[in-house]
């Protein structure tokens, strides 16, 4: 992993995938993060299992990553869609399952709302399979009215972050 240099932003990613082999697609998915041009794998949260949100399917496996990158955040955007193409993704239908789905959380503080790349990620704040592994990160990040919001959906963490090296 090169050294990114020091006007690296620090961004958090969710990753998330509900069909196939769950499980191999996030770690490679976290691993090629870290091998992303001017990127290093900064922080990995647990593993986590949840039900899908406003979509039917298998539950999710979920994590979020932190990376320091060099990449400008459209730059990191396109860098996410082809790793999820690359795990076979298909858009069949808005939140259909998938086999990886990378979302930029947060890039630094940035804010956009450009609906290309929407920051901080417009929905991160209801979604628990996100708030829960991001506080792992980044506990200044959440707080506990955010968490008591999404306390209802159903979510249970099945590894901690040695599930990456496992
Ligand atoms: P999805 O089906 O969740 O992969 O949605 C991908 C779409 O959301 C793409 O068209 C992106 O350009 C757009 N998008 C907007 N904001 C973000 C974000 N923060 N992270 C990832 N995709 C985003």
């Amino acid at each position: 992993m090169s050294a990114p240099a020091s006007t690296a932003a620090l961004a958090y990613i969710g990753l998330g995938a509900n069909l196939g082999d769950r499980g191999a697609a996030l770690r490679q998915a976290a691993q090629a993060l870290g091998r992303l041009p001017g990127t290093r794998l900064v922080g990995i949260s647990s593993l986590y299992s949840s039900a899908p949100v406003d979509a039917t399917g298998p539950d999710y496996l979920n994590a979020v990553a932190a990376v320091q990158t060099t990449l400008a955040p459209l730059q990191l955007l396109a860098q996410l869609q082809a790793l999820e193409n690359a795990a076979g993704r298909q858009r069949p239908y808005r939140n259909a399952p998938r086999t990886l789905d990378l979302d930029v959380l947060l890039y630094g503080a940035v804010r956009s709302d450009d609906p290309t790349l929407t920051l901080p990620h417009p929905r991160m704040h209801e979604r628990a399979f996100v708030l829960r592994p991001l506080q792992e990160l980044a506990p200044q990040l959440v707080s506990a009215a955010q968490l008591a919001a999404v306390a209802g959906q159903a979510i249970q963490v099945l590894q901690g972050a040695e599930w990456l090296d496992g």
